[in-house]
């Protein structure tokens, strides 16, 4: 009695959608200068698209993949034909995510178009305030400066690709290209929002091939500054029954959602503390051994959820009722009850939170 523990027989977590790329990310190139454009120019070198926390897919003009679970690539466009754009126009970023292949000689870099909009005819907007009003004709006029039409290509993009975001891409996806997208749009997430620097407040530029920003400012040393990755820690609670305990959010709009105990890591917090505190402030479980699953990135913006496994010393529940508004103690076969009777769903594919639940089921559900 008392002896039985349920994380005795708990695996690392063997797969994690977001956490497959096999890139190797070639650190110390980044810093070389002219690197871009010695890539973009290399037969070898695929550029994929990011805008606004979405990759560039091919189109789908049937609607056939939402039903069919077809697999889906991201739309990729040859170095040479995007590299005038790329190095001529600020409001574009290049991100060098990498080489593959068996002789690490396929090269791979992202274009982030967030900043360039687009009007509903496909004319640039905000960046091109001339070449938008003079239409097709005029912008294919060669009198006109070749920088006034260049960005047509991007502008061509966001009409001419699908554009999905991580979480519907992940599971339809290779892995190599899902460790793309997510290192893609987690670096285009920073940018977006970090366009200032913290410490002086001057504008920053991109540094390291789209990995760092610089501080514009020379007497703050023009420091080089870094993606905030912020650490969450996500728990799956069993008590002495192997039963999992289940939540369900205020904040989740779909109400028959449940999942299993999740929270940000506090200033000066390790993470075995945040995954006590949180357990007791959202569910008031008291937990004993911890044991580490796993981890995977999710930009969204920009965390990296870190998963455990948990016993739990106590069994009655206290849900906050406030950020947590219910809570439940769910056998194998209730949980599979009440998923076949529609009353609860579960996490996405591509979320750690899911794997998790499926480690515990003991097969994918
Ligand atoms: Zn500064």
């Amino acid at each position: 009695m008392g002896l039985f523990s349920p994380l005795a027989m708990t695996q690392a977590l063997p797969f994690l959608p977001l956490a497959q790329g096999d890139i190797d990310y070639q650190v110390s190139k980044r810093a070389q200068p002219g690197l871009i454009e010695e890539l973009l120019q290399n037969p070898n070198t695929k550029v994929m698209l990011v805008s606004d926390g979405l990759v560039a897919v091919a189109k789908d003009p049937a609607g056939l993949r939402q039903h069919s679970g077809a697999p889906m690539s991201l739309a990729t466009i040859p170095g040479n034909y995007a590299v005038h754009d790329v190095l001529n126009h600020q409001e574009v970023l290049p991100i060098f995510l990498g080489s593959y292949g068996p002789e690490r000689d396929e090269y791979a870099v992202a274009v982030d178009i967030s900043r360039i909009s687009v009007d509903p005819r496909g004319n640039t907007r905000g960046v091109l305030p001339d070449a938008a009003n003079t239409g097709a004709d005029a912008a294919l006029d060669e009198s006109m400066p070749a920088n006034k039409t260049s960005l047509s290509i991007f502008a061509h993009a966001k009409q001419q690709y699908d554009w999905v975001d991580l979480r519907t891409f992940a599971p339809h996806a290779s892995a190599r290209q899902v460790g793309q997208a997510t290192t893609a749009i987690a670096l285009s997430n920073w940018h977006t929002a970090q366009r200032y620097c913290p410490t002086c407040g001057s504008k920053v530029e991109s540094a390291l091939s789209g990995w760092a920003q610089r501080c514009t400012n020379e007497s703050d040393g023009n420091r080089l500054l870094f993606p905030r990755v912020e650490p969450a820690v996500i728990v799956a609670i069993v008590d002495g029954e192997d039963r999992l305990l289940m939540q369900h959010n205020r904040a989740w709009n779909d109400a028959s959602l449940f999942s299993v105990t999740a929270g940000f890591v506090e200033a000066g917090e390790n993470l075995e503390h945040a995954c006590r505190r949180e357990a007791m402030e959202e569910t008031g479980i008291r937990l004993g051994e911890v044991k580490y699953l796993g981890s995977q990135p999710w930009p969204f913006p920009a965390s990296l959820m870190m998963a455990f496994k948990a016993q739990a010393l106590t069994t009655e529940i206290h849900a906050d009722g406030d950020e947590t508004t219910d809570v439940r103690w769910m056998s194998r076969d209730q949980l599979t009850h009440a998923l076949i009777a529609g009353e609860m769903s579960l996490p996405g594919k591509a979320s750690i939170a899911r794997h998790m639940i499926q480690e515990w089921y003991g097969q994918e559900i």
